[in-house]
Order: structure tokens, then C-alpha cells, then sequence
């Protein structure tokens, strides 16, 4: 097995976005399976993040659901967008009074990782709002909020994500409402924003210069890279065409997750 990465020194950086790309996508018949592809990317040398926007899930949970797809992966290689807004909020200089609009993780991971960071205020005391998917947001707590001034931080602008065979509504219907209620538009910390990288994951320049972004979205994953100036994979389902007719640009459309092999060079 050997690996060769053009123009590069050092092995790649591969950041594998997951829904759409290992979980909510079967291979084409033929191809390797995405835990296959991994593992052999791995044993060439590759170091692997997986990136993902969702804000519902902890990283010990995601670990057990790719398991459950034969995707092996240590929580620590794992960023969500829970994690990049708790990462957020960990460096006000003083403490925020805040209130969170989305799921029970999200406001478990905040507390985790900010502590006495955060104050939990009632809505109309709060200073900061973070806003992911709540379907279940009535517009008296928007009302609530209203009366406060706050800073609104969302996860991200996902309309929607792939879920079994099916697609499932994303944070971002809930962060419009809630923008048009407040007349603010919010500070997204998640894909597209490169703050991922930079301050999420940690990334140098010099880690960025053999980053490899790999996702399905042209909006989130490929904006992502093309924000961060790295190289970028679009992961398609049949139509390579279908990367056409967007402002963002990748480097390389594949259709199946082991023509990565092929394009690292690695042979196995
Ligand atoms: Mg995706």
C-alpha cells in the first residue's frame, strides 16, 4: 500500500462530512464500501476528521451510528455543530446569559465544555441566543425573546439532511423564523464558516495546506473549503452534472467514495 499526495510533503488531512457521505447513502454496487475506504485510507497514512452540522447528537453517539454503518472512529475525530458553538461561546471574555433554541445535547455539550461560561436566563433576560432545529418553537417564546436584545448565533443554515432512505428538516427553517421574529440575521459558526477549521478543530495554515474537505454539500461542504481555501471532493449520488450551476467549486466530483483511493494514490 503506498500513498502519494501531489504537491504535498506530508500525508493528507481528510474531513469526511457524514450525513450524505457515510451514514443516509448506500455505495454504488461494485465499490468498496465507506469503512473500507476509511480504514485503507488510514493504513496509507491519511489522518481523518468527520465533521458534521447537527447539534443532536454527541460524539459518543455518533461513534456508536457509524459503527452501526462499519465506520470505525474515536469520538476525539469527531466535530459537531454542538461542539463548534459551545467552542464559540468559550471565548467571551464575560459570562453570556443565555438561551437555546434546539435540542437537549446542544444545551448538555454548552454546559459541558463552557461551564460557569454560561448563564441559563429566561428568555427575556438573556443576552445571547443560539438557534439550531425546533420544530416545536411557539411564537410566544419568540415573543419572550423579543423583548431582550440578544446576540443570535446559529449552528448552521441546513435546510434539510439525509436520514435512512428519506430527508429530515435541518436547523434551517427554525433559524429564519427566528431571524425575521428578532429582525437580526445570525452569526452561523458551523459549515460554511471556516471557523471549523480554524478554531474548532485547531487547524494551522500549514494544516490547511493538506486539508481535504469531502462532503455532498455544494452549499455546506464545498462553500466550506472553498471559504477556507483548501481542496475540496463532492461525493455525488449518479449524475455528476448536478455540481453544475453553483457559485462554489470543487476540485474533484466522485460518485463513489473509493474512487478516493485513486485519487490519493493509494493502492491496496
Ligand atoms: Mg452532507
Amino acid at each position: 500500500m503506498k500513498l502519494k499526495v501531489e504537491g504535498q510533503s506530508k500525508a493528507p488531512l481528510l474531513v469526511f462530512d457524514i450525513h450524505g457521505v457515510l451514514m443516509g447513502r448506500r455505495e454504488p454496487a461494485d465499490h468498496r464500501p465507506g469503512g473500507e475506504v476509511i480504514a485503507c485510507l488510514r493504513a496509507a497514512g491519511c489522518s481523518v476528521r468527520f465533521l458534521t452540522n447537527s447539534s443532536s447528537i454527541t460524539r459518543s453517539m455518533m461513534v456508536g451510528q457509524l459503527a452501526a454503518v462499519g465506520v470505525e472512529v474515536m469520538e476525539e475525530e469527531i466535530y459537531t455543530g454542538a461542539i463548534a458553538v459551545a467552542r464559540y461561546l468559550q471565548s467571551s471574555a464575560s459570562p453570556i446569559r443565555l438561551v437555546v433554541i434546539g435540542s437537549q445535547v446542544l444545551r448538555d455539550e454548552i454546559s459541558l465544555l463552557c461551564g460557569d461560561r454560561v448563564i441559563w436566563a429566561e428568555p427575556e433576560e438573556a443576552d445571547t441566543v443560539v438557534v439550531s432545529r425546533d420544530p416545536s418553537l411557539t411564537d410566544e417564546f419568540l415573543e419572550r425573546i423579543n423583548r431582550s436584545s440578544s446576540c443570535l448565533i446559529a449552528t448552521c443554515r441546513d435546510a434539510d439532511f439525509p436520514m435512512g432512505t428519506g430527508r429530515v428538516q435541518g436547523p434551517g427553517p427554525t433559524v429564519s423564523r427566528v431571524e425575521a421574529a428578532l429582525k437580526s440575521v445570525a452569526h452561523v459558526v458551523g459549515k460554511p464558516n471556516r471557523y471549523v477549521f480554524t478554531d474548532v478543530m485547531g487547524l494551522t495554515a500549514e494544516d490547511l495546506d493538506r486539508t481535504v474537505m469531502i462532503g455532498d454539500s455544494m452549499d455546506q461542504d464545498i462553500a466550506l473549503a472553498n471559504n477556507a481555501g483548501i481542496k475540496s471532493v463532492l461525493l455525488l449520488d449518479g449524475d455528476a452534472r448536478a455540481a453544475s450551476g453553483s457559485s462554489w467549486c470543487p476540485n474533484h466530483v466522485i460518485l463513489a467514495l473509493d474512487e478516493l483511493l485513486l485519487l490519493f494514490q493509494v493502492t491496496v
